[in-house]
């Protein structure tokens, strides 16, 4: 029989558990080979002794975990490498190895705190294998990403859900973490271009088509993200799956509301959340008004519907302040006026709040002689431990305006924190990266966690 030379670490196989590969640790020290499980229960089928299991079999990654199945052979004492005695089953299941495959017994046991998740004794080799100490890898190395490529395809997809990420450019990385992070968990998800969506509205059967005329009716849940431009149309699109029964990740009308400044400060001054003291109207006799009631100049004009700090401009002066408001009146633009709160000296705080909870944090530094925090123009972001009182404005604010997934911009003036803004759509790539979270998998988990609540209120 041919041998197969292995190292001190290998990548096998289980193909009868559903675990393509496995990082394992060759121990001819240990007699028996074991392999991490949790959830470990024992059934009867058949006269026959069989476990259900379940396993993370990436090691690091609590993510992705694995049901699997297996005969009961034997039950027996092990003493583990602490050295204390543990009754633990035996299953009997084929094991691959480079080219080879050959039935082997393996103890299940709770290896979560072990470097390996599967550990190979000399029982499972004798004949088999030639072991070279100081090698490893020697049937080839399985870079991570990969490793979770592989169980994206075997995972069990029972109680996958199909999601749409709602959206305009696939490439953006926060709608490929989405993507990413709803299939790692096991989910089905689909990119679907909001403007080749197309609706049938009518009360006995509403529709939405997309593309050639794919009928997309079959969905639990939706991930609206929508750019400004397309608000109108994106959000009549939320609302026709809200009615077909999907689950939304945001409803049509919060997104509306917020994308629209005054519309928003209304909303949150409703629930007394702080904001710097502003001002809007209408007609240009009013524009000195306005700008005493802000305290007069310096202070900030901003467009309504403006992003990324495009449309926010600093008026030193009463008098540039007034000529800036009767330009922005003159093109017939919706304006609001808005004290300069100078103390926070060009800095603010984006909290990115899921299901009622700040998951992260980061602060915003305007750029030298800039006073926009906006990355977009140049601003540095980095780490920020926000106050209790931060974090309760910041989870307030989403919850006046209704969204479950938001970006609060908070600024520090010497009253307090006061909120800036709410963003929809807030983007996960500066707050990911800085913060380290994976914020894109806990915009996953709510939308599991919601429409489990909404099963059982269906029961
Ligand atoms: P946008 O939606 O275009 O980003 P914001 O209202 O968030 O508009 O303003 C952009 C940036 O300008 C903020 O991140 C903040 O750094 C700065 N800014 C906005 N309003 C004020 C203000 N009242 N006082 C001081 N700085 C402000």
């Amino acid at each position: 029989m041919k041998k197969v030379v292995i190292g001190k670490e290998e990548w096998c196989a289980l193909p009868e558990l559903g675990l393509p590969v496995v990082k394992s640790r060759i121990d001819s020290g240990a007699k028996t080979s074991s392999l991490h499980a949790f959830n470990i229960h024992t059934f009867e089928e058949k006269g026959k002794r069989y476990v259900h299991f379940d396993i993370h079999p990436v090691q690091d990654n609590r993510k992705i975990i694995q049901s699997c199945r297996g005969l009961v052979v034997d039950q027996r004492a092990v003493k583990s490498s602490s050295g204390d005695k543990e009754r633990r089953l035996v299953i009997r299941t084929p094991l691959t190895l480079g080219d080879e495959t050959w039935d082997i017994e393996v103890t299940l046991t709770n290896r979560d705190a072990m470097g390996y998740r599967m550990l190979i004794g000399r029982e499972a080799m004798v004949g088999r294998t030639l072991i070279d100490p100081d090698a490893s890898f020697c049937l080839g190395h399985i870079a991570e990403k990969d490793v979770i490529k592989h169980y994206k395809t075997v995972i069990n997809k029972k109680n996958g859900l199909k999601i749409l990420l709602l959206a305009s450019n696939p490439d953006l990385y926060s709608n490929k973490r989405l993507v990413e992070a709803g299939e790692e968990r096991g989910h089905e998800m689909r990119f679907v271009n909001i403007s080749q969506c197309y609706m049938n509205i009518s009360s006995k059967n509403p529709e939405i088509h997309y593309r050639g005329g794919e009928l997309l009716d079959d969905v639990d849940a939706v991930i609206p993200r929508i750019k400004p431009s397309m608000t109108f149309y994106g959000c009549a699109i939320t609302r026709q799956f809200a009615s077909i029964g999907a689950y939304c990740l945001n409803d049509s009308i919060p997104i509306a509301q917020s994308r629209d400044k005054l519309r928003s400060l209304q909303e949150l001054s409703v629930k007394r959340i702080p904001m710097p003291t502003t001002g809007f109207a209408n007609s240009p006799v009013d524009t000195k008004e306005i700008i005493s009631m802000v305290n007069g100049a310096p202070l900030v004009v901003k467009l309504l519907e403006g992003t990324q700090g495009r449309g926010v401009v600093l008026a030193e002066t009463n008098k540039a302040a007034e000529s800036v408001i009767n330009a922005f009146k003159s093109l017939n633009a919706n304006i609001l006026v808005q004290e300069f709160i100078k103390e926070a000296q060009g800095e603010d705080i984006r909290c990115f709040v899921v299901d009622g909870k700040v998951v992260g944090s980061i602060q915003r530094k305007a750029a030298a002689g800039e006073f926009r925090a906006n990355l977009h123009l140049g601003g540095t972001a980095s780490v920020v431990r926000i106050t209790a009182t931060e974090r309760k404005i910041a989870i307030n604010a989403a919850k006046a305006m209704g969204l479950v997934v938001a970006g609060v911009d908070i600024i520090r003036s010497k009253d307090g924190p006061k909120v800036l803004e709410i963003n929809s759509s807030p983007g996960l790539e500066g707050i990911e990266e800085i913060t380290g979270r994976d914020i894109a998998g806990l915009m996953i988990e709510c939308i599991e966690k919601q429409i489990q609540k909404q099963k059982k209120k269906h029961k």
